[in-house]
């Protein structure tokens, strides 16, 4: 029998761009989904998106319209987290704060069964000190999807010092159910993907501010010379300019070496709201129907 027959009902913190993909693939594998945002405006606006990106799969044949419809109701929008009262499994996918994600673990400890594991997709922030807040911390582990969620076929699952066995097998096992590839990581700052690639986005930015070239030629240097699918600067811009800023902030506090440090254009580009995609500006400049439908409403 499988690990995760036990778990029916799975809640979500934070309904941004992780958390909506991460509620998809939980409702598409059959799911029931709590999927929470301290925003109202969040939560219509994700819905939105999420169903736009259904229709489009149902006009590539790829989803027929009864499984949408089927998806969708499998999923339920809520501000309350005393809602997760029924939920055997919550990943946490908020700001990358780490005073937020404690406080977050507060609540979930508080509000969810005492079965209920609690998962965080938090891209640099130590599990073991997350775990440390709750009165559970041997079912507290890192499930690290990436992004887009539904696309990408890896989570790094990150073991907190406290981690036991079972909360590792119930975890990898949910994420092979969801189609995924596991690689197991221990927990230390930025575990190995954002340990990896944030240095990489980081010297993008500095050839950048150093005036070596062009965003454009940066990109093109990537993906036409290293045969990387999508360039640094356009990545960062998909990934979230202030997720990338707290990460490298986290990398380059915790392990005490500069060479993290996250540059000055990276920093006057988050402090003019110029997220990337989320925002329609970054080091590109982006505009979707549904995100003119969001700044007009
Ligand atoms: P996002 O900015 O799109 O969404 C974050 C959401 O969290 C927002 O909607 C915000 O309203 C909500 N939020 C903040 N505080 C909250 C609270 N106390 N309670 C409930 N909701 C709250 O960010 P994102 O890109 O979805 O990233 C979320 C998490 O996933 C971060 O930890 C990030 O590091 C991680 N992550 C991001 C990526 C990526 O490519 N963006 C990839 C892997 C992991």
């Amino acid at each position: 029998m499988s690990v995760t027959t036990n778990i029916r009902c799975v809640g979500v913190v934070g309904a941004g761009q992780m958390g909506r993909g991460i509620a998809q693939v939980m409702a598409a594998s059959g799911l029931r989904v709590r999927l929470l945002d301290s925003d109202t405006d969040v939560l219509n606006h994700s819905l939105a998106l999420l169903r736009r990106d259904l229709s489009r799969s149902i006009e590539k044949g790829r989803m027929k319209p009864e499984e949408r419809d089927a998806l969708l109701s499998r999923i339920v929008l809520t501000t309350d987290i005393a809602s997760f009262v029924e939920c055997d499994f919550a990943v946490e996918a908020a700001t990358e704060d780490q005073a937020v994600k404690r406080d977050i673990f507060r609540e979930l400890d508080h509000y969810t069964p005492e079965h209920a594991i609690l998962a965080s997709n938090t891209s640099s922030i130590s599990l073991t000190k997350l775990a440390g807040v709750t009165g559970r911390p041997e079912r507290v582990i890192g499930m690290h999807f990436m992004n887009p969620v539904p696309r990408m076929p890896l989570v790094e699952i990150i073991r907190a010092l406290q981690t036991s066995d079972a909360t590792y097998e119930v975890t990898s096992e949910l994420a092979r159910r969801l189609g995924k590839t596991c690689i197991t990581t221990k927990d230390m700052p930025g575990f190995v993907v954002n340990r990896m690639l944030i240095p990489f986005i980081n010297e993008a930015c500095f050839v950048l501010q150093e005036g070596l070239c062009t965003v454009e030629d940066i990109d093109q240097a990537s993906e036409l010379g290293l045969s990387h699918p999508m360039g640094p600067l356009k990545l960062a811009d998909l990934i979230g300019l202030d997720t990338c800023l707290a990460i490298a902030e986290v990398l380059q506090r915790e392990l005490g070496e500069d060479k993290y440090r996250p540059p000055a254009i990276l920093r006057n580009y988050v402090a003019a709201g110029w997220l990337g995609r989320k925002t329609g500006r970054g080091f590109y400049e982006y505009d979707t129907a549904v995100e003119r439908q969001r700044k007009v409403a």
